[in-house]
């Protein structure tokens, strides 16, 4: 580990409150290196989390958190109040103070050698992004891609964190056994107002830089231009410049929808408003007032503003999985899992504005 053999443990002598509901917590950290933020380390009881009701539309969906919370810290995270859960705040909090499986590998590794695992794709960043700076600390990312390769899982990552790149040759030899699907979330393409939306992420060129990277190893990388923002993000120029972008970092396909504020996260993303662009406070204030989507007018709006601008540019529209919003798996499109029920959930997905998945970045991220 990059950061072992360091004097950094310094344990916090108050773990907020909350955190007693993790009677699993092994300890709470902060450390210089990470000014501001603590870590509460945990040994997480299971790995794999199967998203509830999605039997309805596939068999099956799985995903894995290996943290909770998000230094990326992105204003319009919908993720934000699942940290509530923890007596922490969806604010700050979920800024600042990261949970961190620890033991997420190990116990993983076992529940894939169950005989009732049946290796349906599993979904990674779905809930927060496993690429954030902890990981670089952490280094849980390493033990979970080998777990599923070895066990024949396939997998998906979305992330909008470019230490992604430290990982690229177990993801390239992970994708020689089973299906590996990458793909970046870049939704800014003005580095000003990247910067105050999504203060701690890796800048846009960077995220590209990673895009041409991740292609150069020859896998396959989906961008996430999500979420466009009403009035801030979503002009021809911009949308134009971004496309532009996207297609000479080599995306394989884009995905894109609109802003999404579910209560808990709009309190915090009005605030920013408020206080970056007072003037739009109002229209906003229109736009969600009845609902966490934008006004399905809205959409339309935007969907016909992007679509001939993907032409244009010669990118593949990508179709998102319903149970998780992530990138749909290329497994599923393969021989024995292409039943007609999935044939038809693919339909469905095409059918789709990705904005209409509840738990994405229309929201997520
Ligand atoms: S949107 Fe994604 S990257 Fe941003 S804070 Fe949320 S989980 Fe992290």
């Amino acid at each position: 580990m990059r950061w072992s053999g360091q004097e950094l443990n310094e344990e916090s002598p108050d773990a907020l409150p909350g955190l007693a509901k993790l009677n699993n917590l092994v300890r709470s950290v902060q450390t210089p290196e990470f000014a501001g933020i603590t870590f509460h380390e945990v040994l997480a009881k299971s790995a794999l989390n199967r998203v509830p009701g999605s039997s309805s539309v596939l068999p099956y969906g799985w995903t894995i958190n290996p943290y909770r919370g998000c230094s990326h810290a992105c204003v319009y995270c919908f993720a934000r109040p699942t940290h509530e859960y923890l007596d922490l705040d969806s604010g700050e909090d979920f800024d600042r103070q990261i949970v961190v499986k620890v033991n997420v590998a190990e116990v993983l590794v076992g529940e894939l050698a169950k005989p009732s695992w049946q290796r349906h794709p599993v979904a990674l960043g779905t809930n927060t992004d496993p690429y954030q700076r902890a990981e670089g600390r952490y280094r849980l990312m390493p033990g979970i891609i080998a777990a599923l390769a070895e066990s024949g899982t396939p997998f998906s990552i979305l992330t909008k964190g470019t230490l992604v790149r430290r990982d690229l040759d177990l993801l390239a030899e992970a994708n020689e056994h089973v299906p590996v699907d990458l793909a970046m979330s870049i939704a800014v393409y003005d580095d000003e107002l990247q910067q105050r939306l999504e203060p701690g992420t890796p800048s846009t060129s960077a995220r590209l830089a990673t895009v041409a990277a991740i292609r150069e190893r020859g896998l396959p990388c989906s961008v996430f231009l999500m979420p466009i923002l009403p009035y801030l993000t979503d002009t021809r120029a911009h949308l134009d410049d971004a496309l532009a972008r996207v297609k000479a970092a080599g995306a394989t396909e884009v995905l894109h929808s609109a802003l999404h504020l579910r209560p808990g996260v709009k309190d915090w993303f009005m605030g920013w408003l408020a206080r970056e662009h007072p003037e739009l406070v109002d229209r906003y204030g229109d736009m969600y007032a009845r609902s966490a989507y934008a006004p399905k007018e809205y959409r339309r709006w935007l969907a016909a503003k992007v679509r001939p601008l993907m032409r244009a540019h010669g990118l593949e529209r990508g179709m998102a999985d319903p149970t998780h919003g992530s990138t749909r798996s290329r497994a599923l499109a393969r021989g024995a899992e292409r039943s007609a029920l999935t044939v038809g959930a693919e339909r469905s997905a095409l059918s789709l504005e990705l904005d209409a998945i509840p738990g994405r970045e229309p929201t997520l991220f």
